[in-house]
């Protein structure tokens, strides 16, 4: 059979960050012990490692469920919970295993400060998701989380703010966001709290995604950062493809001779990564 004769390369900078790793260890030594054990929310945004694990007896479950639960070892996930959670467990005598990221774990204490001192805090975040509900949590749901500056209205916000970012959002959207806000007279707190393991792979990914061909972006599709890595491969290199699994690769995408370069997101495991690197090399 014909073979494209395909140079594929994993970026060595893709793979879990240090939080996820940590989360997923966690899991998998009480998993060997105890043969299940409950994880509040998906315990990584990647579908595929969520399967993996499973499989190996870790059962999913959403806060609704966490009401009835009573006298069992619940897993907190690298995202990080609310203080209501924490009562919770107290309440129905659950031990939690909590994984949050250190990263994670500072900020919110960065945001409980500032609300102490009754600084106007306003979040640059995703709406709903689970590390935003933790961090919002520090405030009693008093911040304003906003996604895109164009939900703000300007004009009539406060002379003075406290800005603070979701770990995985893009760095050179907040820094536009901050430049908009002190642009109108507003006096801003800025506090860079986009993790660095997003921060620097952003750098490395634009290096890495201009020396191929073509690049195939592994990632979930809940994945925040999976979404901000993939719109910093596609800007420098416009045939990037975005998978979540092997099978959605289809060969058209390669000419003959071609190189392939393969990366993900900070919740796409290497093992998957290297399957998609398998599948490649079978055109
Ligand atoms: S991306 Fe950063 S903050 Fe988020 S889990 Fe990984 S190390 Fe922690």
């Amino acid at each position: 059979m014909f073979m494209k004769n395909l140079q594929v390369q994993i970026d060595n900078h893709s793979g879990f960050c240090f939080g996820v790793v940590y989360a997923i260890e966690m899991a998998e030594e009480i998993l060997e012990e105890q043969g299940y054990l409950f994880c509040l929310g998906d315990i990584v945004h990647n579908d595929e490692e969520v399967n993996r694990l499973t499989r190996k007896g870790l059962k999913i479950i959403e806060h609704e469920e966490l009401y009835r639960l009573k006298d069992e070892k619940v897993l907190i996930r690298a995202h990080g919970e609310p203080p209501s959670t924490y009562q919770l467990a107290i309440k129905n005598n659950l031990t939690l295993i909590d994984a949050s990221c250190p990263v994670v774990l500072k900020l919110q204490n960065r945001i409980k400060n500032s609300f102490d001192k009754d600084e106007t805090i306003y979040i640059y975040g995703k709406h709903g998701h689970a590390e935003v509900i933790g961090l919002l949590g520090q405030t009693n749901n008093k911040a304003v989380v906003f996604q895109d500056i164009s939900e703000l209205n300007i004009p009539n916000l406060p002379k003075s703010i406290t800005l603070y970012s979701q770990t995985t959002k893009s760095t050179d959207k907040f820094y536009e966001i901050n430049d908009i806000l002190r642009q109108n007279g507003i006096t801003v707190n800025t506090n860079d709290t986009i993790c660095r393991q997003v921060s620097n792979r952003d750098k490395e990914l634009r290096d890495f995604a201009e020396k191929f061909d073509k690049i195939v972006f592994v990632s979930g599709t809940k994945s925040s950062n999976g979404k901000v890595l993939y719109n910093v491969c596609k800007d420098k290199n416009q045939n990037t493809y975005f998978v979540s699994n092997a099978e959605q690769i289809e060969s058209d995408w390669f000419n003959p001779n071609e190189t392939v370069g393969i990366c993900g997101a900070t919740s796409t495991p290497m093992w998957l990564m290297e399957q998609v690197r398998e599948r490649i090399l079978t055109f």
